[in-house]
């Protein structure tokens, strides 16, 4: 099984289009209400159906405006000026819009709503699940205060009996941990559904409180599909993935929510495989999957390089219609991206008719992870150009990181001191951790360490570790030690650290201290991060990991791997050795070097595909030194294409040089 942090430094999982688009508005959004609008802005108004009634209205908000936030500022336009916002429906409707998820602005949500004269239980209702709900999505520190504050109007006004409101208040005083509150009002007198019940149950669980969830679930006599999707969801949200299952399994009767709940709780703990064979088992019952599951299973494609079952379910939502939305068709192109194929990605970019901020940074995420800076900025000004709603930090993100891949030091440290006046766009951790990144890796280590002394906030690790990586490529043994140091006392338990260290020493000959090293992670009972590489073959995921017998192939693996090497020496190839000695890898050292799990699932590429056919492998961790130089000499030897997806970037294999430049 893979593990949660399983390709964690990629630009963007498929949950990060919430947060970008929850980002994007409330940084750039400095607009007091009413909202006014340019009129080039306003395509629903040039619509035939400009006078629209508020009924039209309403279905607008309800279908169009879910996820797009440049149409839902049009319908807000609309509504202001055809005087529609006195109806309470569409206030509240609006509220709920700006707070959606995909949207994501809580802020906007509650000035909207100050100015809904005198709210009914309707809108009341809507902005309490709005405080909920941008809780769970952006976890906003403010939103427990303000969601407190909605209640406390709610019970003065003597709405606090009413069912809906009452679920409202429970699930909200149990999604900030005030679980005693939520209990409070769901044993007072009145009308108490199972509503109420499955949200206390979803309260339990959220805070970890497992007993008290199951206990309650005991006591319901009347459980519905939504209590037991409550268990399965919570159990998943708890990361007790077993659990889950055990629940789903029990399930006498299942909806879609049920199954969307598994998936979830599969890929909020990493469980890619499983993601993909929840969702085969539904196709086998024949249950029609909803949207959202789609683009679930999509990142789970996008995450185990599976790109005949990403692209099975891009056929899929063709056949059967469903619209290629800004969510999923983003799905889609980090799909494609993340599983080598970049060309496609650019074919679902180009053709998406709706774009979002976060359509754009995978596109450009993309096109950075695969060496093509030049292209990822081009289409960075193409977006300041069709004034797309303005970049965000995640933007800059992209941006920067796509200099670090070319190596462009000017430009990169231009866009870091001027982002804030040109884009609006504070700099963050990230955004200096990309440019210390680019500093290291052209060598302007003393730079990089200046920069790091001048961040407006404590270095995080990853900021220390960017500079670590720089030390090893350029072999600085003085600073590397010194950062090493540092980065060990912050994250004593991250076996990366460790071994990135120990590398610096063993470039160094310094082996005393790397057997130290090694001592004190045993000591610290630091076990590191095995090695898995990932082959699909025929839409099947073979995985590879050192050491592991268990591939029906193994033998026939192993001797393929002989009759390589025995090539490649012939070539000039000669194992860098003291890899094996002293760990350099971030693989375990007891194993040979030549059974690294990249070499394994190259030699069953090679035995299981056509000469000619490109050879797409996703690893875990970064590729190592030695397998990076052999990968080179197959690719010449065996004339293949090779693509490897690591931990942090591509590298394409082809007539014996890679795509990085020997430069990752
Ligand atoms: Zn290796
Ligand atoms: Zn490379």
């Amino acid at each position: 099984m893979l593990t949660k942090t399983f390709f964690k430094t990629s630009f963007m999982s498929m949950h990060a289009p919430m947060a970008i688009g929850g980002k994007e508005i409330s940084s750039t959004t400095t607009t007091n209400l009413p909202y006014r609008h340019k009129p080039e802005d306003c395509s629903v108004e040039n619509t035939p159906t400009s006078k629209l009634s508020q009924k039209t209205v309403l279905h607008l908000l309800n279908t169009k405006c879910g996820n797009s936030l440049q149409y839902l500022k049009q319908v807000h336009g609309v509504v202001l000026r055809r005087g529609h916002f006195q109806d309470h429906y569409v206030a509240g409707t609006l509220v709920k819009c700006y707070a959606n998820p995909q949207i994501c602005s809580l802020d906007f949500a509650l000035k909207v709503f100050g100015h809904v004269y005198r709210p009914n239980i309707f809108v009341w209702n809507t902005v309490l699940k709005a405080c909920l709900e941008h809780d769970e999505a952006c976890a906003v520190e403010g939103a427990a205060k303000e969601g407190v504050q909605v209640h406390g109007h709610v019970v003065k006004h003597g709405l606090s009996r009413d069912g809906h409101i009452r679920s409202a208040g429970i699930q909200m005083y149990a999604s900030y941990g005030y679980v005693e509150e939520a209990r409070r009002l769901l044993e007072e007198d009145g009308d108490c559904d199972t509503i109420c019940w499955n949200a206390m149950i979803d309260g339990y669980l959220k805070c970890g409180d497992v007993e008290a969830a199951k206990e309650l679930f005991e006591k319901m006599s009347s459980k519905n599909v939504g209590s037991w999707n409550a268990m399965v969801s919570g159990f998943g949200r708890c990361g007790m993935v077993e659990n889950a299952r055990k629940m789903f399994d029990e399930m006498i009767e299942k909806d879609e929510i049920s199954w969307s709940a598994m998936v979830d709780g599969y890929i909020k703990t990493g469980c890619y495989k499983e993601v993909l064979e929840t969702f085969n088992e539904m196709q086998r019952k024949k249950v029609r999957p909803k949207k959202f599951i789609l683009s679930s299973v999509l990142a789970a494609c996008a995450n185990l390089g599976a790109l005949d079952q990403g692209r099975w379910i891009h056929a899929y939502a063709r056949k059967n219609s469903i619209k290629l939305d800004a969510v999923l068709g983003t799905a889609l192109v980090d799909m494609y991206a993340k599983c080598g194929h970049i060309d496609l990605a650019w074919d679902v970019f180009e053709n998406m008719k709706e774009k979002e901020v976060f359509s754009w940074n995978a596109m450009m995420g993309g096109l950075a992870m695969h060496g093509r800076a030049e292209d990822a900025i081009e289409l960075f000004f193409k977006m300041l150009r069709e004034r797309v709603l303005g970049p965000n930090g995640i933007t800059l993100v992209c941006v920067l990181n796509a200099c670090a891949h070319a190596g462009w030091v000017d430009k990169g440290l231009n866009i870091l001191n001027s982002m804030q006046k040109i884009y609006g766009v504070e700099p963050e951790m990230e955004h200096y951790g990309c440019v210390v990144d680019l500093l290291g890796r052209a060598g302007l280590l003393r730079e990089a360490e200046e920069l790091i002394a001048s961040m407006p906030m404590k270095p995080n690790a990853a900021v220390w570790g960017a500079l670590l990586g720089a030390c090893r490529i350029h072999k600085n043994v003085e600073l590397g030690e010194r950062i090493g140091k540092i980065l060990l006392e912050m994250d004593p338990l991250n076996s990366g650290r460790y071994a990135l260290l120990s590398n610096i020493y063993a470039k160094a000959g310094r082996w005393e201290d790397v057997g130290r090293l090694r001592k004190l992670m045993k000591g610290r009972g630091i076990r590191t991060t095995p090695g898995i590489s990932m082959i699909d073959l025929d839409g099947i995921i073979h995985e590879f990991k050192m050491g592991d017998g268990s591939h029906p192939q193994v033998e026939e693996i192993h001797m393929m791997l002989e009759k390589i090497i025995e090539k490649l020496q012939r070539e000039g190839y000669s194992p860098n050795t003291s890899q094996v000695l002293f760990d350099i890898s971030e693989e375990e050292k007891e194993t040979a070097l030549k059974y690294h799990s990249e070499k394994l699932a190259i030699a069953f590429g090679l035995l299981n595909t056509k000469p000619g056919t490109p050879i797409r492998i996703i690893k875990n961790l970064r590729v190592c030194e030695d397998c990076h130089s052999a990968t080179k000499i197959i690719s010449r030897v065996y004339r293949r294409e090779i693509i490897v997806r690591d931990r942090v970037r591509y590298h394409y294999f082809k007539n014996g040089v890679c795509s990085c430049k020997d430069f990752w």
